[in-house]
């Protein structure tokens, strides 16, 4: 079987499928209060083009999808997808990012779906007020129940905290506390310029180092190992149940090992969460594609993955700034 290999040596196995480009949420990082500009409904990936795509895929030796968006859970029957795409016999893991607003009542369901392992549960502040602030909508009772109930649920649950100077940076601590006694991984997020705008005036930059400061200066932690190709660092305070991870998402010590590539909404095959576009699957397929071109495309397409997110951001076309969403973060 042909591998995906990049022209680095790197072997995809990994892939970001966004499910939608709409979300229920306006997080302040992610996108402007008014929301970004959808696209028409028949411009994004139907159900059955995103699982003919996972499946070639996985042909060329992808193990793992992680579903995301924009807000996975607005999408219509996303349930009857994933019962769908478990049928893949060659898929191994299938992971989701989701806000958490709206799917407490079907945790049960994703827990009888066996190849769901990881839910990355988005939530950056423990206070209600703020989190109103920084999502701008009153969720947050909604997501913690979700929070509760996935931790004692079967799925293995991370936590997705956004750092963000003015925002939540005075509960990076509280966070690292819910390790104590709960199986989680919390794992903090440098903030990217992906919100619609490009960059925010931040008071201060927040980055690995100095989150690693913040928690250090309360607490003695100690490296855990990770796996080669993991986005975050990670870490544990002595006895403490779970751990704490920080993903240098922006200064991007992280691209040696990258195994991903990304599918948007639309269907972009993008290499590199840094880069243009690189090639619109979608229209490939809607041309008429068996999957044996689809194969020889993504082997051809892959090679042109960047060394790193810099030398992708460096021959964009334009500036960082789309949404979070339309990407699929
Ligand atoms: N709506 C889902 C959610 O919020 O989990 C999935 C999509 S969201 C775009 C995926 C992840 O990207 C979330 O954890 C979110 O916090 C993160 N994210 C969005 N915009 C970001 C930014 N500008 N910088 C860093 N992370 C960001
Ligand atoms: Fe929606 Fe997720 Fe973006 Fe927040 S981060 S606006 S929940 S897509």
């Amino acid at each position: 079987m042909h591998k995906l290999t990049d022209s680095f040596g790197r072997q995809i196995k990994y892939v970001r499928l966004a499910i939608t480009d709409r979300c229920n949420l306006r997080c302040q990082y992610c996108m402007p209060a008014q929301g970004i500009d959808i696209v028409p409904r028949k411009e994004l990936l139907t159900y059955k083009e995103m699982y003919r795509i996972i499946r070639v895929l996985t042909e060329l030796g992808v193990s793992k999808v992680r579903l995301t968006g924009g807000e996975p859970f607005v999408r219509k029957d996303l349930i009857g997808f994933l019962e769908m795409l478990s049928y893949n016999d060659l898929l191994d893991t299938i992971n989701i990012t989701t806000n958490g607003a709206l799917i407490s009542k079907h945790i049960q369901t994703l827990e009888n779906l066996k190849k769901i392992k990881n839910i990355n549960l988005s939530m950056d502040s423990l206070q209600a007020d703020k989190f109103h602030k920084i999502t701008r909508r009153d969720v947050f009772p909604e997501v913690y129940k979700t929070f509760e109930l996935l931790e004692k649920s079967s799925l293995h649950l991370k936590l997705n905290v956004v750092v963000q100077s003015g925002f939540n940076t005075d509960e990076i601590n509280d966070f690292v506390q819910l390790t104590q006694d709960k199986d989680i991984a919390v794992r903090f997020i440098e903030e990217m310029p992906f919100n619609g705008n490009g960059q925010r005036n931040l008071q201060e930059t927040w980055n690995f180092n100095r989150i690693l400061q913040e928690i250090t200066s309360e607490y003695e932690i100690t490296e855990v190992p990770s796996k080669k190709s993991s986005t975050s660092k990670n870490y544990q305070v002595k006895n403490y149940v779970g751990t704490i991870g920080i993903i240098p998402a922006f200064t991007r010590t992280i691209c040696n090992d990258c195994d991903r590539i990304r599918i948007t909404s639309t269907g972009m095959l993008k290499n590199c969460l840094f880069d243009d576009g690189v090639f619109s699957i979608r229209d490939f397929l809607r041309n008429g594609a068996s999957n044996e071109d689809l194969k020889l495309l993504f082997l051809k397409l892959v090679k042109e993955k960047p060394k790193n997110g810099f030398i992708a951001e460096a021959n964009r076309k334009g500036n960082v700034s789309e949404s979070m969403s339309t990407i699929g973060g």
